[in-house]
């Protein structure tokens, strides 16, 4: 009898404690199989500019463990084998100015890692946090939801949150203590700023996003900021004080960008490479804002279905406010785009560090989808596809000081892989042209990824 009925309670809370735990359930999902090989696939190692044919890919237990002629290949046995004939298989892309949303909507924030899987990002630089994303990002390395590889920026650093000195330096370390991966800078005056970087540089805490306007970009690039995003503060940088005569700077410079000096750029450009500041463009932020076609238009874009409708409502709004601004009229838009091109093409040529983010889930940048409209975008700036795409792969490991962990087809790398059915080297928007993606060892193949992309449609 006794043990009867411990067999059944034991029955009943085994049965209970798997079924409702779903991470549990997830988990033994993600990770059955540990051992794949990408056969007679066309490899686009990203080291340097070729195509190495007829190669077989080994990945065991999330890393990619050979790469070599197919005829050359030591198989494990248990590998499942994916077939890799006349496809092409690159390195998984980065979203360096991504964000992942909180805790108000879980089930938008999961979806949302999923986008970016869905789309071949598989790593994220999350540009704005709490918590909660620290939490999100425990919980896909244990592999309990499937996800990209997260690194965590802190909460917004604004005066408000940092109104001395003092209190720079105790956030800055409490910051690093939490977990985070990196302050995301936003309005600090001068002297707090200062205390920032001081403290960050002391304790290794990179910091980056926007630039304080007091601040500036000197000021900036003095303090050896790690990345600038969105291009901030440059083109205030090249108009002089006396030339503005009160003018609002509007969004990104937009409201005095027809006072730049041209003959400052290179020196801006020398100075971020002194800094060793790394750019990340946001191009299609600005230009998804800035183009002719109506918001009631964009919100219809195929990729727009994939997100709540009250993001939608939002976006609408915001692009119908831009163009009642006075610093956002068609000759100041078509001049911001066009100098954020020129920078993008001559940081690029100079070698300054650039690397490849769009600011999703911002302004009609839909997760995942929006890295092949920055991917696009970038080729304006004369930059080919394979030099667009070192800036999504190579660089973002690059910049994390990681380049042995990811950004390559090479052995030992984390196994972040996109499989293609057409050559991306050829032409940049090949890229979406998938047959599946590969994160840290976890494989999706395409119709698997329709599968979920159809049930996000179908929440949203
Ligand atoms: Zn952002």
């Amino acid at each position: 009898m006794v043990m009867n009925d411990f067999g059944k309670l034991l029955i009943i809370f085994v049965f209970f404690g798997w079924y409702f735990n779903p991470a549990f359930a997830q988990q033994e999902s993600l990770s059955e199989k540990r051992a794949y090989v990408f056969t007679d696939v066309n490899v686009i190692p990203m080291d340097r500019e070729e195509v190495l044919e007829n190669y077989n890919v080994v990945v065991e237990n999330g890393r990619i463990t050979a790469v070599s002629p197919s005829s050359k290949t030591n198989i494990p046995e248990d590998a499942e084998k994916i077939d890799g004939r006349d496809k092409f298989l690159m390195p998984g892309l980065a979203e360096m100015h991504g964000h992942i949303p909180g805790e108000e909507d879980p089930q938008y924030a999961e979806d949302v890692l999923f986008l970016y899987i869905a789309n071949g990002v598989t790593t994220v630089r999350n540009m704005l946090g709490t918590n909660y994303q620290l939490k999100l990002r425990e919980r896909v390395n244990k592999e309990e939801l499937p996800g990209p590889t997260i690194f965590a920026a802190s909460p917004w650093l604004s005066n408000d949150a940092i109104p001395s000195t003092e209190a720079a330096d105790k956030m800055v370390r409490e910051y690093k203590t939490a977990g985070f991966d990196l302050l995301k800078i936003g309005g600090l005056n001068p002297e707090t700023y200062k205390q920032m970087a001081l403290t960050a540089h002391k304790i290794e805490m990179p910091f980056g996003g926007h630039i304080p306007e007091a601040v500036g970009l000197e000021g900036a690039l003095e303090a050896r900021q790690t990345s600038i995003d969105h291009y901030d503060r440059y083109v205030e940088f090249l108009v002089s004080e006396d030339k503005k005569k009160g003018r609002n700077n509007g969004f990104f410079g937009s409201g005095i960008i027809d006072l730049i000096d041209r003959d400052r750029i290179s020196e801006a450009i020398e100075m971020t490479i002194e800094a060793g500041t790394w750019n990340v463009p946001t191009l299609s932020l600005v230009e998804h804002l800035a183009i002719d076609e109506a918001a009631e238009e964009m919100i219809k874009r195929p990729e727009m279905k994939y997100m709540p409708q009250r993001i939608l409502k939002n976006w609408e709004k915001a692009k119908n406010d831009f163009k009642n601004r006075e610093d956002f009229q068609p000759d100041a838009t078509t001049a911001l785009v066009e100098f954020r091109r020129e920078l993008t093409k001559r940081l690029h040529e100079a070698g300054a560090g650039i690397v490849l983010g769009s600011d999703a889930p911002q302004f009609f940048n839909v997760p995942g989808f929006s890295i092949h409209h920055e991917l696009e975008m970038m080729t304006n700036s004369d930059l080919t596809p394979y030099e667009v795409l070192v800036t999504g792969t190579r660089n973002a490991a690059e910049y994390f000081g990681t380049p042995e962990e990811f950004g390559t087809v090479q052995n030992g790398r984390r196994a972040d892989l996109i499989l293609l059915n057409s050559n991306p080297l050829e032409d940049i928007s090949n890229v979406q042209d998938r047959s599946g993606v590969m994160v840290r060892g976890i494989w999706f193949p395409e119709e698997k990824i329709r599968e979920k992309l159809q049930e996000i449609e179908e929440r949203n």
